[in-house]
């Protein structure tokens, strides 16, 4: 079996065109565009990288971003600060925090400071709350993504078993409450994963659908993958150098030996990635819907 390639870079753009359009008729009915303000504090060079994607896609959906960058010694109370000012600033309809922050800045204290209303990123406790009990708020972005690249490459996961291999707070743990909500493109049943799984591979075996989240390459073989299964590589690792210096990524799985078994696999990079771009715009949108009332609207 040949593996169908899912092309979440081309899946992204769609999105990006689809929010792009919506936010020039939002624009021409209130006058005013989203804004996204991001958060970078130090010098970490995969930041710059990825802070330099969001910038690059809010301009080209029509976005306004606006980057505060602050350097490596910054403090906890000067971000603290910083955040809530673009709290009050109308122009700012969502706020991202890059992570990691410098230590010994408490990230937490900096996540729990942004308004949950502009937390595009989803991380504030109170959204992650919402999500456990079902109710509407931002979700996080990777995850999410995932969720859309699934249905939207034909992939529903609806009664299908899916197993998630990690459960970090920003990935593994909320794609399994998205994926297990009695809602439409979810409904699915999931196993969570993680380093105390006694026998990974016997699990991963059962799976429809296999997302590895792991944060290390060669997690998943394929031998640990079922004939015909669909499976989702969120890893990001960087597997080398070219001769000029540019980073060679790698993602979770061994990609030759599953390809062989999976029906539908992700490539990395152009698979997760881009979704988790397009992810952060739709929620950026999704916040100036809910702040800025459309012209004509009673907002009493
Ligand atoms: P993380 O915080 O390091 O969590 C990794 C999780 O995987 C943990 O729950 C860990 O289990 C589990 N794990 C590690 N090795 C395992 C193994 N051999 N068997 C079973 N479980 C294992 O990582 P993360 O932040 O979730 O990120 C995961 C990967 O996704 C990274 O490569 C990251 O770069 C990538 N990522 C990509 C995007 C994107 O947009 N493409 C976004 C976010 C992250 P324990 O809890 O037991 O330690």
């Amino acid at each position: 079996m040949t593996a169908e390639i899912i092309d979440g870079k081309e899946i992204a753009r769609e999105i990006r065109e689809e929010i792009g359009r919506e936010v020039a008729a939002l624009k021409a009915e209130t006058g005013k565009v989203p804004g996204l303000a991001v958060v970078l504090a130090g010098g970490d060079p995969a930041s710059e990288v990825y802070v330099g994607m969001k910038e690059k896609a809010c301009r080209r959906a029509g976005i306004a971003s606006f980057t505060h960058r602050r350097p490596e010694g910054v403090t906890g109370p000067e971000l603290l600060e910083l955040v809530g000012e673009l709290n009050r600033d109308p122009e700012v309809h969502g706020i991202l925090v890059q992570l990691p922050l410098p230590s010994p800045i408490d990230e937490r204290e900096v996540i729990e400071a942004v308004d949950p209303a502009r937390d595009v990123d989803g991380f504030h406790p109170l959204n992650l709350g919402r999500l456990i009990r079902g109710e509407e708020g931002f979700l996080p972005c990777t995850p999410l993504g995932i969720v859309e690249l699934l249905n939207r490459s034909n992939h529903s996961p609806e009664g299908k078993h899916v197993a998630v291999v990690g459960r970090s707070t920003i990935v593994g743990k909320p794609l399994a409450l998205m994926l297990a909500r009695k809602a439409r493109g979810a409904n699915a049943t999931v196993t969570l994963c993680h380093t105390g799984t006694a026998d990974l591979g016997e699990i991963t075996r059962q799976a429809d659908i296999l997302v590895v989240a792991a944060g290390r390459p060669g997690t998943v073989d394929g031998s640990m993958v079922r004939e015909g299964a669909v499976v989702i590589d969120v890893g990001v690792n960087v597997a080398g150098r070219t001769p000029g210096g540019k980073r060679i990524l790698a993602g979770d799985v061994d990609f030759p030996s599953v390809e062989k078994k999976a029906r539908a696999i992700t490539p990395v990079p152009g698979g997760v990635g881009p979704m988790t771009i397009a992810m952060l715009l739709k929620n950026t949108l999704e916040a100036f819907r809910n702040q800025v009332a459309p012209a004509g609207k009673d907002t009493a």
